[in-house]
């Protein structure tokens, strides 16, 4: 069987690791037009941050790794159209210009998404810059050392302008990020979450505002100097551009199945419209765990159970994919947070009504150890349907890292649990690491008190 696995990022890794593992004879080709195979924009604050010195080990894998495992792989080769009628796809080699078709049994494609840039005037002016991949990573980090740097200007709060709004600060920069949303982090967390947030963010020099609308990029000798909005005009000498992404599905458009957003429909399988094609990661859906819909969630987490459910398929094996919350993680500042599933001020967003929620404060661990040996406030909501009890979402917070209760929430939504259930559920105790009733049980023994 031969296998031909478009773009190395993470649905596409995980496509290639997953057909190893399914089906070891198979001949795999891997494609990715870019000279870089597998870079992890995850990891890209640590590498700003300098957290990470060398950028190319922000990766998953070689080329001489993958090639060992029999994994012929092809850089800067593009996949530039599909015959679907004979299963073969036109590479065009970007490095010397030559073309060839390659036949397939199975096409996985793992194609992702590109950043949107913001359409008004001025979009032409130089250091606009947008926060994905490698080469981004490079030229922002060769940014964070420039002294004529004074302001950056970061578009759209959500985790990947906070990470960019997060590095520049540290960095020693004035740094505005703006949302047309009124609150940061407004699709991730809670207002009790944001506002403390939004101090942090304040107190380390990072100016949020919110409900904003970019009018112009301002310019001065072809490059930016300013941006104005409907809240007034901002120095900037960068502006860093997270305000969404846009699937890169020209190649499939007129050929596959595409939602209204252009983003590939695919089945419970993976599997496209058109057979033993697949499609995994940002440039499709994922089934949403809370209310068993599809929906449009952009994580390397999901991309990576995609590429493996894709593999599986096209194997021959039966496997569905398995259904996510949205869980995510992450830090700003001395604050440590994640969430999942439906927050209570969105929840309309996520196609639910009705949702209740239940915030708890507490410690961390028993008040009699202090916060100097290492106890924090931990802030922590869950959020549930009152009609059954059924858990929907939770979210955390704290300056300790107890991000990892999320990963049990976003289990209980998958496994359809109630509060009754966590209300009484065995976590640990040890009073270094947590308390006889763990939050999560407190707040579902609130939410069962709230219910009755
Ligand atoms: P993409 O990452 O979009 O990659 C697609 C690849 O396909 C590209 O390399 C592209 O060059 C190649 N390609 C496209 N078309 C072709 C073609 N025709 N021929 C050949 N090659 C092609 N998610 C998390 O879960 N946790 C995190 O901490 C996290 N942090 C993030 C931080 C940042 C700064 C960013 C930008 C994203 C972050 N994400 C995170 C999201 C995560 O990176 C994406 O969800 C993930 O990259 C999606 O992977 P993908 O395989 O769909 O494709």
């Amino acid at each position: 069987m031969k296998v031909i696995v478009v773009g190395s990022s993470h649905g596409g890794y995980e496509a290639v690791r997953g057909m190893l593992l399914e089906n070891p004879d198979a001949e795999i080709q891997w494609y990715e037009r870019g000279n870089f195979i597998s870079f992890l924009s995850c990891g890209m604050e640590l590498y700003l941050e300098g957290t990470v010195k060398d950028v190319n080990t922000v990766a998953y894998e070689t080329v001489d790794n993958a090639e060992k495992d029999g994994v012929h792989v092809f850089v800067q080769q593009e996949i530039a159209s599909i015959d679907e009628k004979n299963k073969s796809v036109h590479v065009k080699n970007l490095a010397d210009g030559s073309e060839r078709d390659e036949s397939y049994d199975k096409l996985i494609l793992a194609i992702g998404a590109t950043p949107r840039r913001l359409d008004v005037p001025g979009k032409d002016l130089e250091n606009l810059y947008a926060m994905r991949g490698r080469d981004w990573a490079i030229k922002l980090k060769q940014k964070m050392v420039d002294p004529d740097l004074k302001h950056v200007f970061v578009i759209g709060s959500g985790y990947i302008g906070i990470e960019a709004a997060e590095a520049f600060a540290k960095a020693g920069k004035e740094v505005t990020i703006v949302d047309h949303n009124p609150r940061l982090l407004g699709n991730y967390l809670d207002s009790e979450f944001t506002e403390k947030l939004t101090q942090e963010f304040k107190e380390n020099g990072v100016n949020f505002v919110g409900s904003v609308n970019v009018a112009e990029f301002v310019g001065k000798d072809g490059k930016v100097s300013g941006v104005k909005t409907d809240q007034g005009t901002f120095d900037a000498e960068l502006v860093v551009e997270t305000a969404g992404v846009i699937p890169n599905t020209s190649l499939v458009d007129g050929l596959l199945d595409l939602d209204e957003r252009g983003r590939i429909k695919i089945d419970e399988h993976q599997e496209t419209s058109v057979k033993d094609i697949y499609a995994v990661g940002d440039a499709t859906k994922v089934p949403y765990a809370p209310t068993g819909e599809l929906s449009s969630i952009a994580l390397a987490s999901n991309a990576r159970r995609q590429g493996r459910t894709a593999a599986a398929n096209a194997a021959g094996r039966e496997l569905k994919m398995t259904a996510v919350s949205g869980s995510s993680a992450l830090s700003v500042f001395n604050y440590h947070f994640a969430s999942t599933g439906v927050k209570q001020d969105t929840q309309e967003k996520c196609g639910v009504k009705g949702a209740e929620s239940v915030l708890i404060e507490d410690w961390a661990v028993p008040p009699f150890v202090s916060e100097e040996a290492g106890n924090a406030k931990v802030y922590f909501k869950i959020t549930f349907d009152p009609t059954d009890g059924r858990i929907l979402g939770g979210q955390i917070m704290s300056t300790r890292d107890v991000t990892a209760n999320i990963n049990t929430i976003s289990f209980a939504i998958q496994q359809h649990a109630t509060v009754y259930d966590l209300a009484y559920a065995d976590f640990f105790f040890q009073p270094g690491f947590d308390r006889p009733w763990n939050i999560m049980n407190e707040a579902a023994q609130a939410a069962v008190r709230k219910i009755n």
